[in-house]
């Protein structure tokens, strides 16, 4: 009969977050074993109510509490500007530019062949179709700002050629950012100089 093992569920727990080894787990596991009660609960309590109350935005797919967020609400943001980027996290590195007030559009990922991420399995169809709306606002410019890696390439490549025929600019970001890194771990003012030195697709 199996018996439950409090220390290696959570080790085992543990080993499934991104970038988390077998040595890493166990180090972290005894260091919860040592951590105050209080801690630990005010943990597990954070992560519970992420799970309740954090959704992502129907329109944009940024994380949010209210469905529309903040930004596709917001009567300030400039409607006719949309920023792509392919994580959640990185709608906060931009935000910390302060200097982009337009709206966003998270694709939750790039496209990678080799890791089976086709164009399907992103929010491609959902940009397409914001671009194309018949509104009051036409969409005029779309910022590509996937990351400056091969599959943020290639999906900035495909992205351009699907939007450019529904009429916006389609920029992409300058490669102030160190190629082959994420967005949201660039600090501001890369991320600001990388969105200020943007070219024409
Ligand atoms: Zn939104």
């Amino acid at each position: 009969m199996a018996v439950f093992d409090p220390l290696a569920e959570l080790v085992a727990a543990l080993q499934r977050l991104p970038g988390i080894g077998a040595r890493s787990a166990q180090r972290l596991a005894y260091h919860i074993l040592k951590t105050p009660r209080e801690e630990v609960d005010a943990m597990c309590e954070a992560m519970r109510a992420v799970k309740d109350r954090v959704t992502y935005c129907s329109t944009c797919s940024t994380i949010t509490e209210s469905d529309p967020c903040a930004y596709c609400t917001s009567p300030d943001r400039d409607r006719r500007v949309i920023c792509v980027v392919e994580q959640p996290e990185s709608v906060a590195a931009v935000e910390k530019t302060r200097n982009f007030r337009g709206l966003y559009h998270v694709l939750m990922g790039a496209i990678a062949p080799l890791s089976g991420v086709g164009p399907d399995d992103l929010k491609i169809k959902s940009l397409l179709a914001r671009v194309a709306a018949d509104g009051p606002i036409k969409v005029e410019e779309v910022i590509l700002a996937t990351n400056p890696n091969v599959e943020g390439e290639a999906t900035a490549l495909y992205l351009a050629r699907l939007l450019r025929p529904l009429g916006p600019r389609v920029t992409r970001i300058a490669m102030g950012v160190p190629v082959g890194s994420d967005l949201d771990y660039a600090d501001e003012f890369t991320v600001g100089k990388a969105m200020d030195g943007r070219r024409e697709m």
